[in-house]
């Protein structure tokens, strides 16, 4: 049995959450699994860890990153096979991902050594402040209870601890349990890295009792990943907390007749197969021009037929299994449903096992769950507009509103895209796949509430507090 991670140390459980390679079906790992009683203890712990934590210095919370950034990178290679076994992701992805993930502590650690207090203007119109100062610092906010999903099992799990370190904040985080290996390999990087006692938890557990971190009062703030049904539910039980929720989304990208249709189709072919469109800012929606339909479908319908599906050991492969079967028989249902509905399959449409081949498909009827709801798989769907206007309605009519990328060489448009689409972030010339880890990322409407990106998340993992001087 692999230990999960309690109060800092590795510690075994009568229960198992069994953890198989994703392509292969074989099993990979038996993981301790958590119960609302290691919950409890992980949380006094953090509780009691917190002002160890919030004393410790920029330079040694940079100092815990920066090992357990080393330690991690030592482990590049295990850590790729780890995602290509655990999580089915192809190879090319599982690298980047791990190098990602590597620069979110960078860069976390970074912001570590960038907090500093900041002074407060005043402002003296009444003269009622003159003769005092001010200035703030942001101060941890305390335990913070974490949920993460399985599609980006390392990357988002960093997203959510790094910060953490960087703030000063105690922390218990509850992994995907069909991916949680990845997030006890970050756990075991922070080991003995400098953190106080009991700082942190690590514990798969099955999704109810984890319900904990948004209902119990030692937590000060929730930071979930995932879908939006269980994100607002979660929201909802953790009314009195600081809550970040980053939740799911049914991305689009614009193509206007200005664009480069082949980087175009190239860029969006592997936005929306890659790793099985298991992404949350995955192309689910191309909306095209009038002028330039026929020609974008024409390229997209090629690529789309050449891309790789199956192994995900392969190097050539863009799409690999999905995270299960019963997910890629949903997926094919809904295919179903639009084509009943007087859509055109153009590519793909199959499925061997839990593997779905890239399907592109035109028509859908608006209100088909392929364009209306998250797909979540490698399936996307060409959208007609009569003008670029018509294209950035269509962008705003969804309940999500994530990320949105526009492929346009025409300026005074990309301005216009940038002040009307309801979206956390904007893309031109890219697909609204496009991630750095330094920017503010996240979305409005379903998508979610909040930030993250090191910068964001430690601002809402910190309070402001003042100091104002009588001078
Ligand atoms: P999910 O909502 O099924 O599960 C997410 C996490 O919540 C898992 O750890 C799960 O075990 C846990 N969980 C489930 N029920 C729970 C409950 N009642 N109480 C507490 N925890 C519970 O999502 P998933 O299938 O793992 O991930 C896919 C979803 O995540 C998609 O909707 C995707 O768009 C979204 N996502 C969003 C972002 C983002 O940054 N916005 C990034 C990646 C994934």
């Amino acid at each position: 049995m692999d230990p999960f991670l309690l109060a800092g140390a590795r510690e075994t459980a009568d229960a198992t959450i069994p953890v198989l390679d994703k392509h292969r079906g074989t099993p990979l790992a038996e993981v301790a699994r958590a119960d609302a009683g290691h919950f409890d203890r992980a949380l006094r712990a953090a509780d009691g860890a917190r002002s160890a934590m919030a004393s410790l210095r920029p330079d040694e919370r940079a100092g815990v990153l920066e090992q357990a950034r080393s330690r991690l990178g030592e482990r590049r290679d295990a850590l790729v096979e780890l995602l290509v076994a655990e999580g089915g992701k192809p190879v090319r992805a599982a690298r980047v991902e791990v190098d990602r993930t590597l620069t979110t502590f960078a860069v976390s650690a970074r912001e570590a050594l960038a907090a500093a207090d900041e002074p407060v203007s005043l402002g003296d119109a009444s003269g009622q402040a003159r003769g005092y100062a001010a200035r703030v610092r942001r101060v941890p906010i305390g335990v913070a209870g974490f949920i993460t999903p399985f599609n980006f099992p390392l990357n988002l799990v960093a997203h959510k601890v790094a910060p953490a370190v960087a703030a000063g904040c105690p922390f218990v985080l509850k992994p995907a349990s069909s991916t949680p290996l990845s997030a006890l390999a970050i756990g075991e990087a922070l080991l003995d890295a400098g953190l106080p006692e009991g700082a942190f938890s690590v514990l798969p557990a099955r999704g109810p009792v984890a319900e904990v971190l948004g209902t119990d009062d030692r937590v000060r703030k929730l930071s979930f990943t995932g879908s939006d049904a269980v994100g607002w539910r979660l929201a909802q039980l953790a009314w009195r907390k600081r809550v970040t929720l980053e939740l799911g989304g049914n991305a689009a990208v614009v193509v206007d007749g200005t664009a480069d249709l082949d980087d175009a189709a190239a860029r969006i072919t592997n936005a929306a197969f890659g790793q099985a469109g298991q992404s949350c800012i995955s192309v689910q929606r191309i909306v095209a021009t009038a002028d330039v339909a026929d020609a974008l479908r024409e390229r997209l319908v090629e690529r789309a037929r050449e891309v790789r599906a199956g192994d995900p050991r392969d190097e050539e492969t863009l799409v690999g299994p999905m995270i299960n079967e019963r997910e890629a028989e949903r997926v094919l249902a809904w295919v179903d449903e639009a084509v009943a509905g007087g859509a055109t399959v153009l590519a793909g449409g199959e499925r061997d096992g839990a593997v779905v081949q890239a399907t592109l498909l035109e028509g859908a009827a608006p209100g088909s769950r392929v364009l209306d709801d998250e797909v979540f798989g490698p399936v996307a769907t060409l959208v007609r507009v009569p003008d670029f206007e018509a294209a950035l309605r269509e962008v705003n009519r969804s309940r999500y509103g994530l990320q949105a990328g526009v492929f346009t060489a025409d300026r005074s448009r990309a301005a216009r895209a940038f002040d009307v689409l309801e979206v956390g972030g904007v893309v031109i010339g890219d697909v609204p796949t496009w991630r750095a880890e330094a920017m503010p990322y996240g979305g409005v409407k379903d998508s979610g509430v909040g930030r993250e990106g090191p910068r964001y998340a430690i601002e809402a993992l910190t309070e402001p507090r003042l100091l104002v001087e009588r001078t």
